[in-house]
């Protein structure tokens, strides 16, 4: 964490909530927040019990992905609980305390020469821009909401970077209510346009679901079509990939959101818009379905002002050095973590897994192991086993399970068969278990 943030910063968040309840360590706790240092305890970023050991999931996470596309381990990873982009080097910020971010950026700049950053968080990804606002090595791109007070208040159009970063840094500030079609439009045609100028060898994308309709705090109309598009679009690129989630405060449909931009992400476009039956299935009424509508709003953003946006990120872009490079360099820092730790730890993780499948209990244990590889690995063979083990896929991967397999050799669909296996066992041995949407609306009504 200190790869980014200050020695001082972390130390607090490490001892801001004691690891063991005293009268002793209440009292030195409270003293500690008494003033907000760095930001703690204020109401967008409040102190509670397990703040260090998610803000250690979440960036661990991100590293471990960062390093298995380092070294070409996947070439697209996931990490839903990473994405806290306001978060800065001395001070949590907007519900960050660890930019995982960042430190995941500074690890790939060990094998990569320009990486690019691209935000579509409702929010302008401000703490990432802020830390790599004087480089060229990393470019950031951020389409978001601004102006009228909207947090955090940076991400204007001029904010363009500064020093070796001048033009390094792009910003789209929207007007509310951004429909499909313009989020979609103005994302792809920027985005083309940086991608011929700036040439990254690695693109992180931060997927931030509080740009969607419906939003509790965001203001943007789209739905999750025009959202995963940008993630489809990207993917297009072929080039390796980190995706992150972000803010999101409307949860069922963030988790909307997130499954099908994992399926996206997994070439698997053919998600049933009917939700299999899951313990959540009651959130997700009246519909029941993956898709929802956007708002009646209408945008405020004219045709005027987002070919105006359009232009001038051109005009930046045409005066920005076209793919700049480092001189070449015989030391490369040492990775984080050693790759063969990582694959230890995927080891472990996955006979956990097995050894809890044969005891009571075992459907709530693999959620649990299948969050925690979602926060580790990527990749379509990780997707494989995640889907497979959490049984959110297998509803249709038995309609069709040739599709997933796209190498035909056989790997993927050997791990979704033994998912489904275990879960028709699991049904058999429990009628309570069914996963059939009919069968659960008629004892429904
Ligand atoms: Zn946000």
């Amino acid at each position: 964490m200190c790869t980014f943030h200050s020695e001082d910063y972390i130390k607090h968040l490490k001892s801001v909530v004691p690891q063991v309840y005293s009268e002793k360590a209440h009292n030195e706790a409270q003293e500690l927040i008494k003033h907000k240092p760095h930001n703690l305890g204020d109401s967008d970023c409040p102190i509670f019990p397990g703040i260090f050991e998610l803000s250690e999931i979440s960036t661990g996470g991100s590293l471990d992905a960062a390093i298995m596309l380092n070294h070409k381990m996947t070439d697209l990873c996931i990490n839903w609980a990473g994405g806290l982009h306001h978060a800065k080097k001395d001070e949590s910020s907007g519900f960050c305390f660890v930019n995982d971010i960042v430190i995941a950026i500074i690890e790939l700049l060990k094998y990569h020469n320009r990486v690019l950053y691209i935000d579509i968080d409702v929010h302008h990804g401000d703490g990432v821009e802020e830390a790599f606002y004087t480089t060229n090595r990393v470019m950031t791109v951020s389409f978001h909401r601004y102006g009228e007070g909207f947090f955090p208040g940076t991400g204007d159009l001029m904010d363009i970077g500064c020093g070796e970063g001048k033009f390094f840094s792009l910003n789209v500030p929207l007007k509310p209510f951004v429909n499909d079609e313009q989020f979609t439009e103005i994302f792809r045609s920027v985005m083309t346009k940086v991608r011929e100028h700036y040439r990254p060898d690695a693109v992180v994308l931060q997927c931030g679901a509080d740009s969607l309709a419906g939003d509790k705090l965001g203001t943007h109309n789209t739905t999750i079509k025009g959202h995963g598009e940008c993630v489809r679009f990207v993917k297009s690129w072929g080039l390796p990939l980190l995706i992150l989630g972000g803010g999101g405060y409307t949860i069922k449909n963030v988790a909307r959101c997130w499954a099908y931009e994992t399926g996206l992400s997994v070439n698997y476009n053919k998600l049933d818009n009917n939700l299999p039956v899951n313990d959540f299935y009651e959130f997700y009424g009246p519909e029941y379905t993956l898709h929802f509508k956007p708002s009646e709003a209408q945008s405020q953003n004219s045709k005027e002002y987002l070919d105006f946006l359009k232009a001038r990120c051109f005009q930046h872009l045409q005066a920005m050095e076209h793919a700049p490079n480092v001189g070449i360099q015989d030391y490369v820092p040492r990775d984080f973590f050693s790759v063969e730790s990582i694959e230890a730890r995927q080891i472990q993780k996955q006979s956990h897994a097995q050894e809890a499948d044969v005891e009571d209990g075992a459907i709530e244990f693999q959620r649990t192991k299948s969050l925690q590889r979602q926060q580790t690995t990527g990749g379509r063979e990780t997707a494989a086993q995640i889907f497979g083990d959490s049984g959110i896929l297998e509803g249709f991967i038995r309609r069709d399970p040739d599709y997933y397999d796209d190498e035909n050799d056989g790997t993927d669909l050997a791990l979704v068969r033994q998912a489904s296996d275990r879960a028709s066992q699991r049904s058999s041995a429990n009628p309570e278990n069914e996963t059939d949407r009919d069968a659960y609306e008629e004892r429904k009504y």
